[in-house]
């Protein structure tokens, strides 16, 4: 059935409610291309058709969601992730582009082949499953300290076809009989100052434990290099996730850790420091 109005008419009618509520209009559109599977150019397309009662009311509920927060992402129940799509919950962290540049730096340094890799903190299992997507031939190991977070992993990993070792428990703890060649993590690395002033929608609505960390954001990457040194084979290598002003400190507590090893700081697409590689 139609609902007697167009696409263009539902989406402005959206629009401008979102806005006069203080709240991101383009979420709106965002919605209406997922949950009509349209890229851009399809949703342009489609502008002036007719719009079905049935979605006319899907937007709606969706845009009741917004109102109080909730992130689009969770809403749609999934998000796009180095091209291929991931389930996520209020469980986990929803993936960051910056993490994108994360998993191409490694893919880009690490040919076929074969290597034991472990994705600590794995979250919805973007990173282990996107790098045993492209090098099939690496063991991959992601741990977790979250059951729930855990189990929306596993269920990617199956929807990508991929076998990943999934392990619950803290850092690499789970993991001291295994040599591994690489270590990648994006950690919780938000301090408390910086947690007080994020989003009214990440705060509520995304799981605190894979954001924030104690030690001004620095507990998680300090368990790492403790423990990285017991798994870590001799010419092994650490790929991090950092927040934008923890080069330095993050780059000296692996360098201690590593004295052997270089520490590079790479800096995301939009200039801030947010990776780092020991090797
Ligand atoms: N980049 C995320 C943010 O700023 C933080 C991710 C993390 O703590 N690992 O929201």
């Amino acid at each position: 059935m139609d609902s007697g109005k167009t696409y263009l008419e539902v989406l402005n009618w959206a629009s401008s409610f979102l806005e006069s509520h203080g709240k991101e209009a383009a979420a709106a559109e965002y919605l209406l291309m997922e949950r009509n599977g349209w890229t851009k150019t399809e949703l342009v397309l489609n502008l002036s058709q007719p719009m079905p009662t049935a979605a006319e009311q899907q937007l709606s509920a969706d845009v009741l969601q917004l109102l109080v927060d909730v992130p689009p992402q969770y809403i749609i129940g999934s998000c796009e992730f180095y091209g291929a799509r991931f389930k996520v919950t209020s469980d986990t962290l929803i993936p960051r582009p910056e993490t994108e540049e994360l998993v191409e730096w490694i893919l880009q340094e690490n040919g076929d082949a074969p290597l034991r890799v472990a994705d600590i903190g794995t979250g919805t299992g973007i990173i282990a499953v996107t790098l045993k997507k492209h090098r099939p031939s690496w063991e991959v190991f992601a741990v977790d300290l979250s059951p729930a977070a855990l189990s929306v992993a596993r269920e990617n990993a199956e929807t990508h076809g991929v076998d990943v070792t999934f392990l619950q428990g803290d850092t690499l703890s789970v993991l001291k009989d295994v040599c591994l060649d690489v270590i990648v993590s994006n950690p919780p690395y938000i301090s408390s100052d910086e947690w007080e002033v994020m989003d009214a929608s990440v705060r509520t609505y995304e799981p605190k434990m894979a954001l924030f960390a104690e030690d001004n954001g620095l507990a998680v990457y300090r368990k790492i290099a403790a423990q990285s040194r017991d798994v870590l084979s001799d010419s092994g290598r650490i790929y991090l996730e950092i927040g934008y002003r923890q080069g330095d400190a993050v780059g000296s507590l692996f360098q201690k850790t590593y004295p052997e090893k270089q520490v590079v700081i790479k800096q995301d697409m939009a200039g801030q420091a947010r990776m780092v590689r020991i090797f």
